[in-house]
């Protein structure tokens, strides 16, 4: 099998990575062992946060003072943002509807009814409200991964005349029995089915008469919107929904809408594989061995390391420091151990920065030898902490395009 670019993960990065170069009509093919950051992941995408009175142009200029290595600082200003703009307009390609822009970050409601900046936020997906909106925050009988007591006490800090309230749903009985089956993707799978949406909307009607809005758990729509977009046209006020504990329903149909777009692009998704060897020569990669294709390795032009952070084990810890595990390319780490950690948890915590190298056009090192086309994009990249600076998911979509558009040009010339 040969490709122009295999992407070693199918997270964010390496599906916004592969939808672009399979646009430009590129053979690429990614190898997904399992679950991303996107099956966990509220559905809403971080920029970079910062504080009201500035913009994120002023914003993305101070941090390349204060932070030279972080991957935004690597790409400059310009750049960056016209990336932004390239994954908003990607994403709607895929379908795929966000509140927000680049101009304009918002704030969103997380899963306990705190404020959050955000950049892009899925349609259905709850907005900071009004002084004064009158909001039911209605949760599901039996239902644990979402409190509405918690978003509605939370919700009434900001002004808003919050009250908690609780709906029966008796479909879902059934799964009551098993308390550690009652998670939100169940429930959708159930709630997602045919005739289900007649129910729910007698059981919000009577709500809906009384508030200005319902904001309820997102525990519906695995495939689509189309039962929220229904509710909301029937009901007499506004519908939206929030995340709830992981794993997210909104998230899974983030990340389910990418693959199929980049499938029907014409990608090859290995799922359920992993990546065994890469071999290279210290400065080429020229084919890609994986455990169900033991036997035949992907050639490849362009490989590109998209393996994600320590949650997907893109990056693993060890008493000897930190490796990336596949090719065990040059890492960025603080040392000593002790340095690794804050005890207060709440702080920024210096492990968050830990990744893997790269120059300016984010190719990755080996024993201090630059490879010419092995790229790292997304969480395996070093120099930046996704939380406390609010940049998780636009790290991975900015490097994922900065490195689509270099092989895009290096693919035009001669091979
Ligand atoms: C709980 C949670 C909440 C989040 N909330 C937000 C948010 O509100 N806003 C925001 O912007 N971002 C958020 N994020 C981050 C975001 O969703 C992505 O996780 C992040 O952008 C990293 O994406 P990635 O593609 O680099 O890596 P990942 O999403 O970690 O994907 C890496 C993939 O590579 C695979 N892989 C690893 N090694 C191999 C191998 N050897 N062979 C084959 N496959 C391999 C993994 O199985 C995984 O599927 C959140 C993440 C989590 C976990």
């Amino acid at each position: 099998m040969r490709f122009d670019t295999v992407i070693i993960g199918g997270g964010l990065a390496g599906l916004m990575c592969g939808l672009e170069l399979t646009r430009q009509g590129l053979r690429c093919a990614i190898i997904s062992r399992g679950q991303s950051g996107l099956h966990f992941s509220s559905g809403s995408l971080d920029l970079l946060a910062h504080s009201p009175d500035c913009t994120t142009e002023s914003a993305l200029e101070a941090l390349a003072t204060t932070e030279p290595t972080h991957p935004y600082s690597l790409l400059g200003k310009t750049q960056v943002l016209a990336y932004a703009r390239r994954t908003e307009a990607l994403l709607s390609e895929c379908g795929i509807t966000m509140q927000g822009d680049v101009g304009q970050p918002h704030q969103r409601i997380t899963p306990i009814g705190i404020l959050r900046q955000a950049w892009l936020t899925p349609e259905d997906i709850a907005l900071a409200p009004k002084r004064g909106e009158r909001i039911a925050v209605v949760g599901i009988s039996g239902f644990l991964d979402f409190q509405p007591h918690l978003v509605a006490a939370s919700l009434r800090k900001t002004g808003a005349h919050a009250d908690a309230l609780e709906i029966e749903l008796p479909q879902l009985d059934a799964l009551r029995e098993n308390a550690s089956e009652f998670r939100s993707v169940n429930l959708a799978r159930v709630l997602d089915g045919e005739n289900q949406s007649q129910s729910l909307l007698s059981a919000l009607l009577p709500i809906a008469e009384q508030y200005d809005r319902i904001l309820m758990p997102a525990c519906f729509g695995l495939q689509d919107n189309t039962l929220w977009r229904g509710l909301n046209e029937s009901l007499p006020c506004p519908l939206s929904l929030l995340p709830t504990l992981p794993p997210s329903v909104p998230g899974i149909r983030l990340h389910t809408a990418l693959q199929r777009q980049f499938v029907k692009n014409g990608g090859v998704w290995l799922a359920g594989d992993a990546v065994t060897d890469v071999i290279h020569d210290g400065q080429n990669v020229s084919a890609i061995s994986t455990r169900n294709h033991g036997e035949i390795p992907l050639r490849t032009r362009f490989a590109i390391l998209a393996s994600g952070s320590f949650f997907s084990s893109g990056l693993v810890a060890s008493r000897q420091g930190i490796s990336e595990p596949v090719l065990g390319l040059d890492v960025m780490q603080t040392a000593p151990r002790e340095g690794w950690t804050r005890s207060d948890f709440f702080q920024p915590q210096p492990w968050q920065r830990f990744g893997v190298k790269t120059d300016s056009s984010l190719r990755a090192s080996l024993n201090g030898q630059t490879f010419n086309n092995l790229f790292a994009i997304g969480g395996v990249h070093a120099g930046f902490d996704g939380l406390s600076q609010g940049c998780a998911g636009g790290v991975s979509a900015v490097t994922a395009l900065h490195v689509a558009r270099q092989i895009t040009e290096l693919s035009g010339e001669q091979p």
